[in-house]
């Protein structure tokens, strides 16, 4: 639909303020809260492709804790499991147990020893809960580790979930890797780390993890099996001490040892998978490690990109609705939203994590703020054609009502000169008639649409001054023969030698049609009496009758068109009810205002207040 250049800022605008209240919703714990799940729900929905885990877990679960001492003995629970599990042959060893404080002496020795045999031995820290210094592993332990790293996740704030690890950590002045970045390194020969604020890059990886975010990383954890479980070949330290050839798993495996049980895992977390069971910290260790391995990382679309993104979005809803209408830009909306409902589908098949609440904010508020605004202006507009529609009727209406009499004039007035022989006196008298008849019908024809053209903008005003009395005084000899026949007076009371500013064909029609009403709704031998003062900055022409008069309601009804009072009905007095919405419209166009005072049978003053000054008169629109 074509638009005005107005409209076009005002749908520009609507739309702007659509996007700012869309931006302005993402910010809230809701829209966050959104995008968490939307993510959380895209995760389930596209796993990766399967593949074959380099990860085992060697786990200390309740079984295990159970028939071999609980937590008191974890120690030598933990240097059974190393002793059964090096024969078999592992690649690496992460062991997500804290072994910051001195132990009983014998099982801290027996661990020790089986810690000096293990291969490419990972252990872990712990950052003080003051976030001030690490709790390393004792020196006796410590010097058997090929790296030491740091066990912390990364649960989201807001829903508790935890979807990402910090790859690196910083307390006092120690900086450590995750432990599954630290087994991952090892595993691919332990070479140097490169960092660039953006990247971190070992073992032959680039991982797209800045420097701003902690370095986060984004788990892609292993979809779980049915159970909950997930999919990476495992043994408890008890199952090892029953059955020793279940070590085979873990043959050229990167082994992540650590504690499973529920009663004694405090670093269990719900993930994407699991909402209702939570995960043992082991578990998550490595399903990042098997994150590093696999190399797919999820990386956040950035935040320009995503604004970006959204103002194509906002423009789009807007093109659609100013160049279709109806159904067609209905269609074409629902297309937009379907898109932009799927985009975080498709950026996560891309590997891009897309928020998905400010797009669909956006789309939603974009359409609907569009589809608003074109409806209302095709509204305005289908009204406006309705005006014109009306307006056209009523001066089809007018033309029949108001010209008939003259027409009847001149029809009847032709027909006697064609049918009688007149005397050549008469005849001329006749033809005057006609003549002046005719006249009168132009000139009505044509102050009728120019008042029309003038209020529906199509015309301006002319600007020309003229003196107030020549005007007054042109009006009062047209009425004159009038006013005689039913004998009425006409006084001047006063007229200033004033000079009004105005189209001046406009304003005689309507002081015309004042003093035509006043003789046409007034008894005979009564006065009419005219006056034009002036009062400060205006001009005010009365004419005041001494007629049938009207009651306030009547006053409030006459300036409608077709519409006569009853006792102007009654009168027999010829009349379409049309004059006095003309002269008001006249009036108003410059810059002024009719007032009327009236009683039934008493008489009517109607007075002209206009503007002396010449620029209080309205300029065209
Ligand atoms: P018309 O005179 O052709 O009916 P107008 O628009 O000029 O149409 O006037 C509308 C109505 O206002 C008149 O029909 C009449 O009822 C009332 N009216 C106008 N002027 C007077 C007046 N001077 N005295 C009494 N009634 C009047």
């Amino acid at each position: 639909m074509a638009l005005s250049r107005k409209q076009a800022a005002g749908y520009g605008l609507t739309l702007a303020a659509a996007w700012l209240g869309a931006v302005l919703s993402g910010f809230t714990a809701f829209a966050r809260q959104v995008d968490l799940d939307a993510y959380d729900w895209i995760f389930r929905l596209l796993p990766p492709q399967p593949w074959r885990p380099e990860a085992a877990l060697l786990t200390v679960d309740e079984p295990t804790l159970v028939s071999m001492g609980g937590l008191r003995r974890l120690r030598e629970i933990l240097a059974e499991g190393l002793e059964r599990l090096i024969p078999a042959g592992p690649s690496v060893v992460a062991v997500d147990v804290t072994l910051a404080d001195p132990g009983d002496p014998e099982a801290d020795a027996r661990l020790a020893a089986a810690l000096s045999r293990t291969p490419q031995l990972v252990l872990a820290s712990e950052m003080l809960p003051d976030g001030r210094d690490w709790q390393d592993p004792l020196p006796e332990f410590a010097r058997w580790a090929a790296a030491v790293g740091h066990v912390h996740a990364a649960p989201d704030e807001l829903d508790g979930v935890n979807r990402k690890i910090p790859l690196e950590k910083a307390a006092g002045r120690q900086r450590r890797w995750a432990l599954a970045f630290e087994a991952f390194r090892m595993s691919r020969g332990g070479g140097p780390v490169v960092e660039t604020p953006e990247e971190v890059q070992a073992g032959g990886r680039t991982i797209p993890a800045r420097r701003e975010d902690s370095r986060a990383l984004a788990i892609r954890y292993l979809r779980p099996d049915p159970s909950g479980v997930t999919p990476l070949p495992r043994a408890s330290v008890l199952e090892l001490r029953r059955d020793p050839a279940l070590a085979g798993l873990f043959r050229g495996k990167v082994v992540f040892v650590g504690v499973t049980a529920q009663s004694a895992a405090r670093d269990r977390l719900v993930t994407p998978y699991s909402s209702s069971r939570p995960m043992p910290g082991v578990e998550i260790h490595a399903n990042a490690f098997e994150t590093l391995v696999q190399g797919r990382f999820l990386r956040p679309v950035s935040e320009t990109a995503t604004l970006g993104l959204c103002v194509a979005v906002a423009i789009l809803a807007g093109l659609v609705f100013a160049f279709l209408a109806g159904w067609p830009a209905y269609a074409a909306a629902a297309l937009l939203l379907l898109a932009v409902h799927t985009a975080p589908l498709i950026a996560f098949r891309q590997d891009l994590v897309l928020p998905f609440s400010l797009p669909v904010a956006t789309a939603w508020l974009c359409a609907g703020a569009a589809a608003s605004y074109q409806h209302f202006v095709v509204r305005r507009q289908l009204r406006r054609a309705e005006a014109e529609k009306r307006r056209y009727q009523q001066a089809v209406q007018f033309v029949t009502h108001e010209m008939r009499t003259p027409l009847t004039a001149i029809q009847g007035s032709s027909e006697l000169m064609s049918r009688y022989s007149l005397s050549e006196e008469k005849r001329k008298q006749i033809a005057e008639l006609i003549h002046n008849e005719s006249r009168r019908l132009a000139r009505m024809v044509e102050t009728f649409l120019n008042v029309e053209r003038l209020a529906a903008g199509q015309m301006e005003l002319r600007r020309e001054a003229f003196a107030a009395r020549r005007l007054v005084e042109a009006c009062l000899e047209r009425v004159r023969p009038l006013a005689e026949r039913k004998r009425i007076r006409i006084r001047i009371a006063e007229l200033g030698e004033e000079r009004l500013v105005g189209d001046q064909e406009l304003m005689e029609y309507a002081v015309y049609n004042l003093l035509t009403n006043a003789v046409k709704y007034s008894p005979t031998d009564t006065e009419v009496t005219v006056s034009l003062t002036r009062e400060g900055d205006s001009f005010r022409l009365s004419v005041r009758d001494q007629g049938i008069g009207m009651d306030e309601d009547e006053i409030k009804n006459i300036f409608h068109k077709f519409y006569r009072t009853r006792q102007a009905i009654a009168s027999g007095e010829s009349g379409a009810g049309i004059g006095l919405s003309l002269v008001e419209q006249i009036v108003v166009h410059h810059g002024g205002r009719v007032e009327v005072s009236s009683a039934p049978g008493k008489g009517s003053c109607f007075t002209l207040i206009l503007p002396a000054n010449a620029s209080a008169i309205p300029q065209p629109q």
